[in-house]
């Protein structure tokens, strides 16, 4: 199990991380299954148990089982979802959100703190967010020992090895170390997390179900993100810009994109890109349905009339909505084809119009080999965003191995 380098401490949280994962995604577990499926010594077990029970990290639970026909009952161990907490910290355009989330992923409190000014510089970044995990302690009458981590998550390139926001496209001040940050005031561990990489981290820890092999999520909505899970690991890239699939080029000389390129995807298929294209095609003549239903005022134009005209078959809406679909659907199985992953999720609310839903089925199919992966697309998504930030200080805590509680020693 050793590998070159690693510590004697080093070794024993990678064992302690191996069986909270093991508690996490197959549930309570008696010593005697921990030791077959861990494949460490029931001896090392019970010493393990021992320390995390102590710890707090897991409890024994009053269930138990009967190994075999004439195996003694064994009590089963269960991770202490009950007395302990994370908090999220989910930035968004103008505010963030910030969440005390109990381990079995109940939520218990949430705030909403609006941004002053944005880009947000690293001083009042600090002051903002420890003021308000403070806060969000107090009130909820948690003790500080039972928070076992914090989630920061962003949008826009993350360095999450580090804890930094590289640049979040305005939103905080460029190059910030959030966990250097924070670190100046709170104690807890603190993990960092591009936003969308925290929803498909959200999506295995929600439904307690051990990643893939890979999976890579898309999600549509108003832009375009996607993330690569391999394993348990996100994979990042080497400039933590991987599977930027909203910036690939897909139009040469195109539109100007918020990353400073042009012909991006995003600036066909973004809500913002088809609503300034449908603005060069209303006219009673191109686009009629959609020309009616806004009285004839270009100022009456939004993205819901635009889908509206598109479900009643506007015929310069349909255009213009195929090209948004094959495009999309070209870059979705382009990305399918290149990365092999054993699953792909798309998620986006655009998906309960099912006319949209089946033509980018359609069109997936049409551009994608025999061999392509298994396709889900989600239409409500808003659960593993919002638990996005939260999820990615469970995941800390299970892969730290409870680092926190053994350094902290709570109970
Ligand atoms: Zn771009």
């Amino acid at each position: 199990m050793a590998k070159s380098g690693q510590n004697v401490s080093d070794i024993k949280n990678a064992n302690r991380s191996l069986l909270l994962n093991i508690l996490y995604y197959d549930g309570a577990q008696s010593r005697k299954a921990l030791a077959q499926k861990s494949n460490l010594t029931p001896a090392a077990i019970t010493g393990l148990m021992a320390e995390l029970i102590v710890e707090g990290a897991v409890v024994e639970t009053d269930k138990v089982t009967t190994e075999g026909r004439l195996g003694r009952s064994e009590q089963l161990i269960d991770i202490n979802y009950l007395s302990l907490y994370v908090i999220g910290i989910r930035f968004e355009t103008e505010s963030f959100e910030t969440s005390l989330v109990r381990l079995d992923s109940k939520m218990t409190a949430k705030k909403i703190t609006e941004l002053p000014f944005c880009p947000l510089d690293r001083i009042t970044f600090g002051k903002m967010v420890s003021a308000t995990v403070q806060d969000i302690i107090t009130e909820s009458a948690v003790d500080v020992a039972q928070v076992v981590g914090v989630g920061v998550t962003v949008s826009g390139i993350v360095d999450s090895e580090h804890g930094a926001s590289i640049d979040s496209y305005g939103i905080l001040e460029k190059d910030l170390n959030i966990v250097s940050e924070l670190m100046k005031t709170l104690t807890f561990p603190i993990a960092v997390e591009n936003n969308v990489r925290s929803m498909l981290r959200s999506d295995s820890i929600l439904r307690h179900a051990k990643p893939l092999q890979s999976t890579l999520f898309i999600r549509y909505g108003p832009g375009v993100g996607a993330a690569l899970l391999v394993g348990q690991k996100n994979f990042i890239g080497s400039n933590y810009r991987a599977v930027e699939l909203g910036h690939i080029s897909v139009e040469a000389g195109g539109d100007k994109c918020v990353c400073g390129k042009r012909g991006c995807l995003e600036t066909v298929v973004s809500y913002e890109a088809i609503v300034k294209n449908a603005k060069k095609i209303f006219s009673a003549e191109q686009a009629p349905v959609l020309f009616e239903s806004c009285n004839g005022d270009i100022n009456n134009l939004t993205l819901e009339q635009i889908l509206s005209a598109y479900e009643k078959e506007d015929v310069g809406v349909n255009h213009l909505m195929k090209s948004v679909v094959v495009r999309f659907a070209m870059a979705v199985a382009n990305s399918a084809v290149l990365l092999d992953p054993e699953r792909v999720l798309l998620a986006s609310g655009i998906f309960t119009i099912e006319k949209f839903a089946k033509q980018l089925q359609n069109a997936i199919s049409f551009f994608s080999d025999q061999h392509k992966p298994r396709y889900l697309m989600i239409a409500n998504s808003s659960k593993l965003d919002k638990r996005g930030a939260a999820c990615v200080a469970i995941h800390a805590f299970l892969a730290t191995g409870a680092k926190t509680l053994r350094d902290n020693k709570v109970k």
